[in-house]
C-alpha cells in the first residue's frame, strides 16, 4: 500500500483543485456504522424497510411511527471525528484540498475543522420546524425532551423534522456540489460505494471529461473501472496521515 500512497501524493501534488467526496465509510473509524457494511442497518433490517420508513411520504402520513423508528435506528452515538476527518481539515488549511462534498449527516467534517464542506444529505445534529412560516432550527438535544411521540416547535407547535434528506426528497446543495466536482482537476472519493444518487452521478459526469479520479474505499465501488488509482483499505486515517506529512 505504501507504493499506492506515494502515487496518491504525486497525483495530488500535480492538482491545482482537489475536491474530496466522502461517504459513510469515512465515519466508521469514528464509531458510526455505514448502512451497507456488516453492522449496517440494511443488513440488520433490510434496505426496503429503511426506504419505506425513512421516506418523506411516510413522515407526513405516519409521523409517530416515523419517530419511533428514527429513535431506534437513527440516533447516532456521540462520537469524536476520526483521524481521517482531522487530516482532511489540515489538508484544507494547507491549501491542498479545496472542498469536501459529503453524503454524511454526522457533522464530523465540520467538528474536525473543515471549512468548505458541502453536505448533500443534511445534518442529523439539527431538527427543523416544518411550518413554512416558521422553519425554526433546533439542536438535536430537543429530542431529550421527547423520549416518545412527535417533537414540536416551541414557537408555533409545528411538527419538527430531522434536518436530513429523506427518501423522496430533493438533495440539498445540488448545484454547488455538482459545480464543485465538475470544476475539480482531481476528485478523491473516500468511503463511498458510489451507489447513492445523485452524488454518484456527479462523479460519473466528472469522469466523462477526465480520468483524474482516486478512490479510497474498503471493497468495491461503482466507479473502480474509471479510477486512476484505487486504494482498498479500511484504515483511511493512516493513509491520509501519510499524505498530510508530505505537504
Ligand atoms: P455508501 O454507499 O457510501 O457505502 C459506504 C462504503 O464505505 C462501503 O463501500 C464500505 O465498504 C466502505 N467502508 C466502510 N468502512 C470503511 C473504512 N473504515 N474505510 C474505507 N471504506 C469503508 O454508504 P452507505 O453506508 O450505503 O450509506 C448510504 C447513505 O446513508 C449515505 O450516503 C449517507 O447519506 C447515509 N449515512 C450516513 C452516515 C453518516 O453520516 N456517518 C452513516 C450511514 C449512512
Amino acid at each position: 500500500m505504501d507504493k499506492q500512497i506515494q502515487q496518491l501524493i504525486q497525483i495530488m501534488k500535480q492538482s491545482k483543485n482537489t475536491v474530496v467526496v466522502t461517504g459513510a465509510g469515512i465515519s466508521t473509524e469514528a464509531g458510526i456504522p455505514d448502512f451497507r457494511g456488516e453492522k449496517g442497518i440494511y443488513r440488520q433490517i433490510g434496505e426496503d424497510r429503511v426506504m419505506r420508513v425513512i421516506n418523506i411520504d411516510f413522515f407526513r402520513r405516519h409521523t409517530k411511527e416515523f419517530y419511533d423508528f428514527y429513535r431506534k435506528y437513527f440516533t447516532f452515538p456521540e462520537v469524536e471525528p476520526s483521524k481521517a476527518h482531522y487530516m482532511l481539515a489540515e489538508l484544507e488549511s494547507k491549501g491542498v484540498i479545496s472542498a469536501i462534498v459529503t453524503q454524511n449527516i454526522d457533522n464530523l467534517h465540520q467538528l474536525a475543522g473543515s471549512k468548505n464542506v458541502i453536505p448533500v444529505h443534511g445534518n442529523a445534529a439539527q431538527f427543523v420546524c416544518t411550518r413554512r412560516s416558521c422553519r425554526k432550527i433546533y439542536d438535536h438535544t430537543i429530542m431529550n425532551e421527547y423520549p416518545e411521540g412527535i417533537p414540536r416547535c416551541t414557537e408555533c407547535e409545528g411538527v419538527l423534522k430531522p434536518d436530513v434528506v429523506l427518501f423522496g426528497e430533493q438533495i440539498q446543495n445540488f448545484a454547488p456540489a455538482r459545480e464543485s466536482i465538475l470544476q475539480a482537476n482531481l476528485v478523491i472519493v473516500i468511503g463511498s460505494s458510489l451507489t447513492v444518487y445523485p452524488l454518484a452521478g456527479f462523479v460519473r459526469e466528472f469522469c466523462t471529461f477526465t480520468q483524474d479520479l482516486v478512490i479510497i474505499n474498503k471493497g468495491p465501488t461503482q466507479m473502480d473501472h474509471a479510477a486512476l488509482l484505487k486504494i482498498d483499505t479500511d484504515t483511511t486515517g493512516d493513509v491520509l496521515e501519510q499524505v498530510n506529512k508530505s505537504f
